[in-house]
């Protein structure tokens, strides 16, 4: 992942903040604000926990921050996986998979971009039969 590239796809700046926050999760799986702060207070003096607090909520609230709360008072951030771009449901047994297709994702936001939109979020479902059920003869949904 380009921290850099992800920012600039949500037309944020590559503040420090943003850009080491993201380096910092791809690399551990999830970290709280308080762990962030302390392992890099002593590089940046003027950094302040409520930046990093609020830097924190600022890429939740565009998405590519996920907010876990582990009891009442912690949170953890996990960077949020890809979104797949599309899942497939099987309508007999309810089977999900999900993929990513660079070519759809791109046709997406071509489609969006035409629509003045930004997209934040979308999924495609494609409803049909796994190769499981297919293969059981006499049972089509029809
Ligand atoms: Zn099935």
């Amino acid at each position: 992942m380009d921290a850099y590239a992800l920012l600039a796809s949500h037309h944020l700046r590559p503040t420090s903040p943003r850009v080491r926050i993201l380096q910092m999760l791809e690399q551990e799986a999830h970290l709280s604000p308080e762990a962030v702060y302390h392992r890099w207070a002593h590089e940046e003096r003027d950094l302040s926990l409520a930046t990093v607090y609020r830097t924190f909520a600022e890429l939740c609230r565009i998405g590519l921050l996920e907010r876990h709360l582990i009891g009442r008072q912690r949170a953890l951030y996990t960077l949020r996986q890809a979104d797949p771009t599309a899942l497939m449901r099987c309508r007999q047994c309810g089977s999900i998979v999900e993929f990513t297709d660079s070519a759809i994702s791109t046709q997406q936001q071509a489609v969006a971009q035409r629509h003045g939109y930004q997209l934040q979020h979308c999924r495609l479902t494609l409803d049909g039969l796994c190769q499981v059920c297919r293969n059981q003869p006499g049972k089509s949904p029809g």
